[in-house]
């Protein structure tokens, strides 16, 4: 590899991915295997990626980008980490899937009841999309109640009944977001905006015998990057407790990610039942769900809900995860990625002000969101006053310097371990720079 010229992103080879991009549009519906790879809100054709190294991902073409994607949330490690690369070569060596317990599956478990504070017994499923759907058939099991409250902006996986959007004028119950989910399906599901305590205490208020369960992001990272408010998560928690209600926290992003014990360590408020998913399967495909044994304890084939997976618990994922995990338990790792985002956050921040382009940055350990707007932005309505023109023309002229964002307004920055200084001063300097063509 060493060998290999890297050329400068300068002037974007495109002509072997376009040929690569049309290909796979005649296979694959619009190319991609997730519509948000797509560029569909920055416009042009996304990049084929021929591999990762650290912080560095090189496209087809050999240009190289310091990726701020980080496979959008599982790389907090960077990208090819050699320990985790050494622990999947030797699992693969002992076979792929046994449809039969793994003494890695339980060493997993292990760590992550260890290290989350709600977690005392865990499932493991193959995605987030499936932890999210697991843990709210559970409570809804557990309960006996049917509804759910979830926040607006906030992402849970594709299941039919978290793909809402809120209807018009003052009903809360969700609709449909996506075509091909029954208007009955959403009908369980009652939309509320993200921090909005009064609204949360007035619907649980009225509907409690009637929720099984509250979820929501602790730190949304999926209308970009949204901070719950002092006191809201706290809030959600005494209310769910009051009412019997399940109080489920999404944590496939944050967990591992703002603090070895997720969001959920770092603002002392402890769910019911909590969902990972991301980076506890270092790269490859898992997720899992856990909480109180209590709960965990009425899954088949202990109790009467029903979840299952031929996959779940594969022995090359949980290898990887187990690596992953190990190497985030030592002391410092935390500290030192949310000290590096904080001054490249500044940094940004900095540029914003002295170029008089109207920023506003939400940032919390490893994780920040550039919005193109003056006004804080706390909630989904907040995020959406951001100019996605500005950010599709920052996007563009970020890409063309050799760093690679996400491409959406509305999703996270991730910083990994991988990312040195000069990655982050790098990036300050095109920042300062592309900021200016936005004048
Ligand atoms: C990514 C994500 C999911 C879905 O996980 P998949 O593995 O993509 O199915 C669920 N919840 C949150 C908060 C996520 O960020």
């Amino acid at each position: 590899m060493a060998s290999q010229i890297i050329r400068e992103p300068m002037a974007l080879e495109r002509k072997v991915m376009d040929k690569l991009f049309r290909e796979a549009q005649k296979y694959i519906p619009g190319g991609v295997n997730s519509p948000v790879r797509a560029f569909k809100a920055v416009g042009g054709d996304p990049l084929f990626i021929e591999r990762g190294m650290g912080s560095k991902v090189y496209d087809t073409s050999g240009s190289e980008f310091i990726d701020y994607v980080s496979s959008w949330g599982p790389l907090i490690l960077g990208h090819s980490h050699p320990q985790v690369t050494n622990q999947i070569r030797e699992a693969l060596q002992k076979g792929t899937s046994f449809g039969a317990p793994t003494p890695g599956e339980t060493e997993l478990a292990r760590m992550i009841v260890q290290a989350v504070p709600g977690i005392e017994k865990v499932r493991l499923v193959n995605s987030g999309t499936e932890a999210a759907m697991s843990a709210i058939r559970l409570a809804r099991g557990y309960t006996g109640r049917d509804k759910i409250i979830k926040f607006e902006g906030c992402y849970h996986g594709h299941a039919d009944y978290l793909l809402v959007k809120a209807g018009s004028g003052a009903t809360t119950f969700g609709f449909p977001d996506s075509a091909g989910v029954p208007q009955d399906f959403t009908r369980n599901t009652i939309l509320i905006p993200y921090n909005d305590i009064t609204a949360t205490e007035r619907v649980v208020k009225e509907n409690h015998q009637e929720i099984a369960a509250i979820i929501i992001e602790p730190v949304a990272g999926n209308m970009g990057v949204v901070l719950p408010g002092d006191g809201f998560l706290q809030k959600l928690r005494d209310i769910t407790r009051k009412y019997g209600i399940v109080l489920v926290f999404d944590e496939v992003i944050s967990g591992f990610r703002i603090s070895y014990g997720g969001a959920q360590q770092y603002f002392g408020v402890i769910p019911d039942l909590t969902c990972l998913g991301k980076i506890i399967g270092g790269g490859l495909p898992v997720g899992a769900y856990g909480g109180k044994k209590e709960i965990m304890e009425y899954l088949s084939p202990l109790g009467p809900v029903y979840q299952a997976g031929t996959l779940s618990g594969n022995p090359i994922a949980v290898a990887a995860g187990i690596e992953t995990l190990k190497i985030l338990s030592q002391p410092g790792i935390y500290e030192k990625l949310e000290q590096r985002t904080t001054n490249l956050v500044h940094s940004l921040r900095e540029n914003g002000r002295k170029l008089k382009v109207d920023i506003y940055i939400n940032h919390i350990g490893s994780m920040f969101t550039v919005f193109f707007c003056p006004d804080k932005v706390y909630d989904y309505k907040s995020a959406k006053k951001s100019d996605e023109k500005q950010f599709a023309h920052y996007f563009q002229g970020m890409l063309k310097k050799g760093i690679y964002l996400p491409c959406s307004q509305f999703e996270t920055n991730f910083l990994s371990l991988a990312h040195s200084r000069e990655d982050i001063e790098k990036t300050i300097k095109t920042n300062y720079e592309t900021l200016r063509t936005l004048k």
